[in-house]
Parts: structure tokens; C-alpha cells; sequence
């Protein structure tokens, strides 16, 4: 009806089609009002229930515990690389286990205010999660620090460290909501909104009560977090419309049967894809079996003059961004909680097709 394709992009990307439909029924007159959503005051009455509902929504669906606080801030993931060291330690002691780009880019930022140990680094490649005997983890780090989802390589934490009483913060950008998880595992968790929770300009933050308030002396007041705890997230303008995009992403999500669904249709739809990579020798993936992510599905082809030919003729037939982050090459399809099983179906198929006609 809308002539749309299927958007294998990384971020931003696709949001599901019912998401959309709400956002363009409200989008001139939201519930009577006679403004949209982005015309109106913060502070108004309207604007303060879509606010406390979008709170109340994700909360539910993920089943955060009463003793962590939510916020949200506006300076997207990267904001957090320098926000979490500012804010969570007291002794200046991190420890990060590197598995890929972001995670890496986090540990820079952070040994420009701490001292960071980096616990394991899987580069150069970075094909795998490391196993719990590979972390040299130490017993007086004030946090240890991963990236749950690394967007780039297509890999992902199956189980996530031990680390004891040392709180585990954990960049969840690309995989918050794809799956159920225990969120009182965590110290800390965020996320950029642009995957799976909605639109870019928004950065989601859970973060433990108890390690609120504990942030260095002088330092910016938007990133201190008690700022914005004591603020309700409000201490200057939020992101209004992402916000409420983020109460209607996760009210589909609880529509839809909550995390628990998700992770089954998302279970689903990535093995389809990673069959096609096990029953090929034209198509080799990038990341170890055991280390897979459901989000990002990484692959090469035999030469780039091919891989280059796949992205076009893919794009002809309405699948759109299947090229590799630049940094790597190679095909990269994210196929995050919007993309419907039939897209992945047609990329499936096409993948098949493809195989035939060139090897
Ligand atoms: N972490 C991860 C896992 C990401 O995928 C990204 C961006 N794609 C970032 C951090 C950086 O996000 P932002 O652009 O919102 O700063």
C-alpha cells in the first residue's frame, strides 16, 4: 500500500508498520489537542502521561526492577562511552572487555577519566565472545563493561560474564528487547533508541539505585545521572517525539506477546539466514556458531566485485542496505524486532537465487 522496502539497515532502521500507522494518525492533532506530539510543551499535561506511559510501558515489558531508575538522555550511545566511567567510578577503575568497535571506542573514551584494564580483546577479527576463563577481571574494578550486541561484526552474548559483586554495565544498543533478559543481573544498561526502541536522538539508560550519585566532582551537569534521576529525565527539554515513539515501539512489543515472543520470532528469523550460511560454501559468515547474533547477520561473498553485485541487485528487488559497515565489507543483514519474517523470507530467497546464478 506505501510502497515500502524491506530496510536491512543498521541503525536507524526499519520500525514496524503498525508504529508508523500510529504516529501518522496522531501526527496533526494528537487526541484532540490540535497539535503533534513535537509541538507540544514538555512540561504540559498531555505531553507528561505519554511520557509517564512510555516509562510505565518499557518498564513492564522488560521487567525492570523497582530499584532501578530509568532515564533518558539525548547524546545517542556514544554519549554513554564517556558518561558511565564520569558517573560509576568512584575508585577510577574499569575493566572492559573489548569484542568489537563500539566496545572498543567505550574503553578509549573511558581511560581519558579512569584507569581501564581491558579484560580480553578478541580483535582482530572479532569472530567470537569470549569464555569466562579468557576475562582477567579485577576484584577492585568499580564496573566491567561489554557491548551485548557488536552491531558491526555480528556477534552476540549468549551468557553474559560473571563479575560477582562488580556492578556489569552493558552497551545493549543493538539487541535491548530482541530478548528477555534479567535486567538485576546488571549494574547498568543502554541503549541508542534508533534500533529496537524507536528513533535516533534518544539514548535509553537503566541503572542500579544504589549507584547513583557516586560521579566525579565537575563534570558536566547532563551526564551526571543523579541530575537526571532527580529531574525525571526533565532537567532540560527531552526528546519529546522520540519519547513517544518509544511508548508506541514498546506497546507493539507488548502487543505482540512481550520479549518472550520477540525472542522467538527473532530466533526464527535469524536461523533462516544463518541455515543458508551453514548449507553454502559461496556464503561464509563472519562470527564463530557459538558466538551468533540475532541481530546483525554478518556474511561474505567470494570476491567484493560479487558482494558489490548482491547489495545492488538486492536493492533492485526492494531490500535495501545489505552492505557491510565500511569498516569491514562484506554483507550485513540487521534485521532487528520490525523486520517481519517475510522480508527475511524474500531475502532468503533471493540469497538462493543468487548462489545459483554466480557461483
Ligand atoms: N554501540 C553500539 C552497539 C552501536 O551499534 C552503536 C551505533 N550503531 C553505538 C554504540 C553508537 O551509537 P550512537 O550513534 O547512538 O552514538
Amino acid at each position: 500500500m506505501y510502497n515500502r522496502v524491506y530496510n536491512f539497515a543498521a541503525g536507524p532502521s526499519q520500525l514496524s508498520l503498525d508504529v508508523l500507522e500510529e504516529i501518522s494518525k496522531d501526527l496533526f492533532n494528537y487526541q484532540g489537542t490540535g497539535m503533534s506530539v513535537m509541538e507540544m510543551s514538555h512540561r504540559s499535561k498531555t505531553y507528561l502521561k505519554i511520557f509517564e506511559e512510555t516509562k510505565a510501558t518499557i518498564k513492564e515489558v522488560m521487567n525492570i526492577p523497582d530499584n532501578y531508575e530509568i532515564i533518558f538522555m539525548q547524546g545517542g550511545a556514544t554519549e554513554q562511552f564517556s558518561a558511565i566511567p564520569l558517573n560509576l567510578a568512584p575508585n577510577a577503575k574499569a575493566d572492559y572487555i573489548v569484542t568489537g568497535s563500539f566496545a572498543k571506542k567505550a574503553a578509549k573514551e573511558a581511560a581519558k577519566f579512569v584507569d581501564v584494564n581491558i579484560a580480553c580483546d578478541v580483535g582482530p577479527d572479532y569472530k567470537r565472545i569470549p569464555k569466562q576463563d579468557e576475562l582477567n577481571l579485577r576484584k577492585d574494578a568499580d564496573y566491567v563493561y561489554i557491548c551485548a550486541n557488536n552491531t558491526i561484526y555480528g556477534t552476540e552474548y549468549q551468557d553474559y560474564p560473571d563479575t560477582g559483586d562488580i556492578p556489569l554495565v552493558a552497551d545493549m544498543s543493538s539487541d535491548i528487547c530482541s530478548k528477555k533478559i534479567d535486567v538485576s543481573k546488571f549494574g547498568l544498561i543502554y541503549a541508542g533508541c534508533q534500533k529496537n526502541m524507536g528513533i535516533a536522538g534518544l539514548s535509553f539508560v537503566i541503572v542500579r539505585k544504589d549507584l547513583i550519585g557516586k560521579h566525579r566532582e565537575n563534570m558536566p551537569v547532563l551526564m551526571e545521572y543523579d541530575t537526571q534521576v532527580n529531574g525525571d529525565s526533565m532537567y532540560n527539554t527531552p526528546n519529546t517525539f522520540a519519547i513517544y515513539v518509544l511508548g508506541l515501539v514498546a506497546k507493539w512489543i507488548k502487543k505482540l506477546g512481550g520479549l518472550e515472543a520477540m525472542e522467538k520470532r527473532n530466533k526464527e528469523k535469524a536461523k533462516i539466514l544463518y541455515d543458508i550460511l551453514d548449507n553454502s560454501d559461496f556464503y561464509i559468515g563472519h562470527a564463530d556458531k557459538d558466538s551468533r547474533s540475532m541481530m546483525n547477520v554478518t556474511f561474505n561473498l567470494p570476491t567484493e566485485e560479487l558482494e558489490a553485485k548482491f547489495v545492488a541487485e538486492a536493492k533492485k528487488e526492494g531490500m535495501e542496505s545489505l552492505k557491510g559497515h565500511r569498516s569491514v565489507g562484506g554483507i550485513r543483514a540487521s534485521i532487528y524486532n520490525a523486520m517481519e519474517l517475510e522480508g527475511i523470507e524474500k531475502l532468503a530467497a533471493f540469497m538462493k537465487k543468487f548462489e545459483e546464478e554466480n557461483r
